[in-house]
Formats: structure tokens, C-alpha cells, sequence
């Protein structure tokens, strides 16, 4: 099928932070063919990071989190409560699961990521909650709410460091659960996961380290425990699993789309083997020039910045999403910065900056990223670096 001189009609599916801002940026670009925003949750697009944070504390309402508020109601046409199902290149169709379909000059995959659920654990269980959506958020508060006598969270990284935090916050007992031996280390390092580990110890959340979730334990179709491969059994009454995330690309498998844990683009952000379909968010993978090699991304800056990128190549640019990655977390009333690829670190230097934790990250002695802990300033000159770096 030949590709369209300029597209009358771009489809997105994923109405959350990446789809609606690339449909407001195509606006801004000045795209005047039909945009069709397509979500598999009943809500209109709203923001992720509370739900771990001050929504579960009670502080933030629905209201309060919505995204689309500067998105004009006649710029694009919803379709929500609206699964895809299956995608057909070929013939540029998009089949839903209440049966329709929708057409596309361009396809935009903004569909995210989805909990992984580990073999063997009945997440189906009363008290037993998984943390992604609204949903999942108010099923969460309303048994938080009513006074859990210990609550295990499983997995020990950003959101289930947060959700120990935020536990704690509201006085609740807390046990963090991890196989790994430090809370966060991947992405931190080992020095400046065992300093956030010191913290959260200070702060009262107990810790099972090194040790695997084997199965749940339940009376009457409620969660009673949890039992450690260990052999060991920790009581509860609510159980968080926080393990982490896939891309949400199932309903793509037989579609022929390059796929590789994640939708694999160029650095354009459109497909390497169909260039009329764009990935945007957490479920693209993408080469970056920081680290020569394809990165997938799961934070909240990088679906904005390349929600840009996205509408300006639909619109026949030719942009880059090489942006410096940066992620905030919040957790035990301190907030962690971060700039660049952490993960990808070959040595970690930390130091003491008036009582708070500051880490350049260096990989075969270049610099690739920082963490400050409560002092955003001494990020401002490594972005400045990393960024000078892409552009050399
Ligand atoms: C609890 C929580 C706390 C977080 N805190 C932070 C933080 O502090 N800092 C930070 O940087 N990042 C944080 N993040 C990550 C951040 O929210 C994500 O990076 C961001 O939401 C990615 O946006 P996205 O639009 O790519 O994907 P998502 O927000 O996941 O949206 C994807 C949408 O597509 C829908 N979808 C999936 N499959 C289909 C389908 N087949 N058909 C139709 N629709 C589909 C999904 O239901 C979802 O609505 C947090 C995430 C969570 C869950």
C-alpha cells in the first residue's frame, strides 16, 4: 500500500500520557485531518505518578490527576472502553475487541506497559492488588483505608519502594519483598540502593531481601500471607505485586510489527519494519546515542518528549528523540532525581552534599548520568554535559 503524501488520518491506541500528547502536539504542528484516540480504560487520560504517591495518601482526587485539560473536546475523536486486538499493516486496519475497527493513514502504538504477574501467585485473590490504572489505585486505597494489619509489597523497585513509603506514611506495617538484594539496584548501583535501603529501614518498612515470592497463602478466598521460597511465611492482610512491567504489545504478536520487548523504531520513533506505524512511551524501544544501543524507557519525561518527536515525523520532519532521560521518585519525603542512563553505569562515585545523597554515573570513564536526592541543582550540569554529547 502506498503511503499517503500527507496523512488525512493518524489513529493512536493508548489514550494516556504519550497518546494524548502526541494528539496535542499534531494540533500544535497544525495537522487538520482526523485524529482517532483509542483506550482500553473507560476514563479519560489521566496522570500515572500520584497513583503511588499523594493519590494513595488521600491527598489528590480523580480530578486532580486529568491530563487532556488542554486538549480541545472537537480535537480528536475518543473511542474508550476500546481494546485493540489486532493490527493488519497490510491493509492499515485496526480491529477492536467490541468488534469495530478503525482505518489509518498513520498508526501511533501508545499502549504502554502492563504488570508482570508472576507464575504461581493468585493475584485474584481478595486483598491482593496489582498497581497500573485509577482502577487498580481505588480498589488499592479503599483496603488501605480500611487499616490493614501488615501489608507485604512485592518487589522492591520505584513503585514498590514508594508504596512502602507512602504505607508508612499512613502507619501501617510494611514488608518489602525483593529476590534481588537491594531495593532499586539496577537502576541506582549498589551504593545508592543500600543508602535508599538505610532510609526506608530508618523509616520502619521491614525488608526481605535475596529471597524469592513463592506462592500466596488464603483462607476463604482472602490473602493470609505470602510463603518465601526460603521456606519462610510472612502474614498479611494486603498484598501489593510490584515486579515490574512488560510492554503491552500481546495483541500485536501475529501483526508482522518488528517487536523485541517493545515496538523497535529508529531513532524517528517510527517502526523499522513499517514506517507508517510510530511507538511512543513506555512501549518503544529505540537506538539511543548515550548509549549506542536500543533503550526502552519507563518514564514519564520520555513519553512527553517524544510525543514531539512523533507528531513531527508524522508530519514529514525529520526529528530525533535523543532527548537526556531524567525520572523523579518520591519516597520518604525526600524526592530522587535522576538524569541519564543510570543502569548502563561501569562505576558510581557518591558523595555527601550537606546531608543528602549525590551520584555521578560514568560508563568507560563518561559521564552517562546523575542521581541527587533532594538537590535538583546538581543535576543541571550533568544534563548540560549529556546534552552537549548528543549534539557533538
Ligand atoms: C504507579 C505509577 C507511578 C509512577 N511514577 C513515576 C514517577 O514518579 N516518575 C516517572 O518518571 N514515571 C513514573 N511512572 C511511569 C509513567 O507513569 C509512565 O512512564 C507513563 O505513564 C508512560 O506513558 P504511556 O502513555 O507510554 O503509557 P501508559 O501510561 O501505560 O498508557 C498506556 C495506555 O494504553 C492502554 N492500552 C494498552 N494496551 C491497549 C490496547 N490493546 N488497546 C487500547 N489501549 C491499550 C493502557 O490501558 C493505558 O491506558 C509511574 C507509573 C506508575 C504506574
Amino acid at each position: 500500500m502506498s503511503e499517503p503524501a500527507r496523512p488525512q488520518r493518524v489513529l493512536i491506541v493508548g489514550a494516556s500520557l504519550a497518546g494524548v500528547r502526541t494528539a496535542e502536539s499534531l494540533r500544535t504542528l497544525g495537522f487538520d485531518g482526523e485524529i482517532v484516540l483509542a483506550g482500553d480504560e473507560p476514563h479519560r487520560p489521566y496522570d500515572r505518578p500520584p497513583l503511588s504517591k499523594d493519590y494513595l495518601g488521600g491527598a489528590r482526587q480523580p480530578a486532580d490527576l486529568r491530563l487532556d485539560a488542554t486538549l480541545p473536546d472537537d480535537a480528536v475523536r475518543w473511542r474508550l472502553g476500546a481494546a485493540a486486538t489486532a493490527l493488519d499493516p497490510a491493509r492499515r486496519i485496526v480491529s477492536f475487541a467490541d468488534g469495530g475497527e478503525e482505518t489509518y493513514d498513520r498508526l501511533v502504538l501508545a499502549c504502554g506497559t502492563t504488570p508482570i504477574v508472576p507464575p504461581g501467585l493468585d493475584v485474584g485473590l481478595d486483598g491482593v492488588h496489582l498497581l497500573r490504572t485509577l482502577d487498580d489505585a481505588d480498589g488499592l486505597r479503599a483496603d488501605l483505608d480500611a487499616g490493614p494489619r501488615h501489608v507485604v509489597v512485592l518487589g522492591a523497585g520505584f513503585i514498590g519502594a514508594e508504596l512502602a513509603s507512602t504505607c508508612r506514611a499512613r502507619g501501617l506495617a510494611v514488608t518489602l519483598v525483593d529476590a534481588a538484594p537491594l531495593p532499586l539496584s539496577r537502576p541506582l548501583g549498589p551504593e545508592v540502593a543500600q543508602h535508599l535501603l538505610d532510609l526506608h529501614r530508618a523509616d520502619g518498612v521491614d525488608f526481605r531481601l535475596g529471597v524469592a515470592a513463592e506462592a500466596f497463602t488464603a483462607e476463604g478466598g482472602r490473602v493470609t500471607g505470602l510463603r518465601l521460597a526460603d521456606g519462610g511465611h510472612l502474614a498479611a492482610d494486603l498484598v501489593v505485586v510490584a515486579i515490574g512491567v512488560r510492554p503491552a504489545t500481546a495483541w500485536l504478536a501475529d501483526s508482522g510489527l518488528a517487536l523485541d520487548d517493545g515496538v523497535v523504531c529508529g531513532s524517528d520513533l517510527a517502526s523499522l519494519s513499517h514506517p507508517d506505524v510510530y511507538a511512543v512511551g513506555d512501549v518503544v524501544r529505540f537506538e539511543h546515542p548515550l548509549v549506542g544501543a536500543p533503550v526502552r524507557v519507563e518514564h514519564w519525561s520520555n513519553a512527553v518528549e517524544g510525543a514531539s518527536v512523533v507528531a513531527e515525523a508524522i508530519l514529514g520532519g525529520q526529528p530525533r528523540h535523543h532527548a537526556v532521560p531524567s525520572f523523579w521518585t518520591d519516597q520518604l519525603g525526600v524526592k530522587i532525581q535522576g538524569v541519564g542512563f543510570t543502569a548502563w553505569a561501569d562505576e558510581v562515585e557518591v558523595e555527601d552534599d550537606a546531608g543528602a545523597l549525590v551520584a555521578t554515573y560514568r560508563r568507560e570513564g563518561r559521564t552517562i548520568g546523575a542521581v541527587a536526592f533532594g538537590r535538583p541543582r546538581r543535576l543541571i550540569a550533568v544534563r548540560r554535559e549529556l546534552a552537549a554529547a548528543l549534539v557533538g
